[in-house]
């Protein structure tokens, strides 16, 4: 498991999202290439809940449309957690439905300083995924 390169401007980016959604958790989808995230997608949370996340079929199919064609690959899929820490939950677990893609989940726990990590999310085990953020 390789891991993900991604420039600040995108993880600003990622957290400008996470903050304008608050309370509710945000989402959405980062394409890449060769392991290195280019764009990010914004989703709606078709939850529209401070707890958890999901991205309707259809909003799924646009994006996943999107970063095709844009030549790039589905690198990512991002979610905030407004109060608890960066850190996939249970329910994050149970939902995870791409292997290949690297979790990252932004915790704003600490209003002042955004936390960003990254995770893979195999057959309902977690590990951590390094991200060389620059
Ligand atoms: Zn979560």
């Amino acid at each position: 498991m390789s891991a993900l390169r991604i420039a600040q401007s995108l993880v600003d980016e990622i957290v400008a999202h996470a903050r304008e959604d608050a309370p509710n958790e945000c989402c959405g989808m980062v394409g890449g290439v060769d392991g290195e995230a280019r764009t990010v997608h914004r989703a709606e949370n078709a939850e529209a809940s401070p707890l958890r996340y999901s991205i309707d079929a259809k909003e799924q199919f646009r994006l996943m449309r999107e970063i095709e064609e844009a030549g790039e690959e589905l690198t990512a899929i991002y979610h905030s957690h407004t109060k608890s820490a960066a850190y996939p939950s249970q329910t994050d677990v149970n939902l995870a439905g791409w292997p290949d893609a690297v979790y990252l989940i932004v915790s704003l726990a600490d209003p002042e300083a955004a936390d960003l990590k990254g995770f893979w999310i195999r057959d309902g085990k977690i590990a951590d995924a390094e991200l060389l953020v620059g």
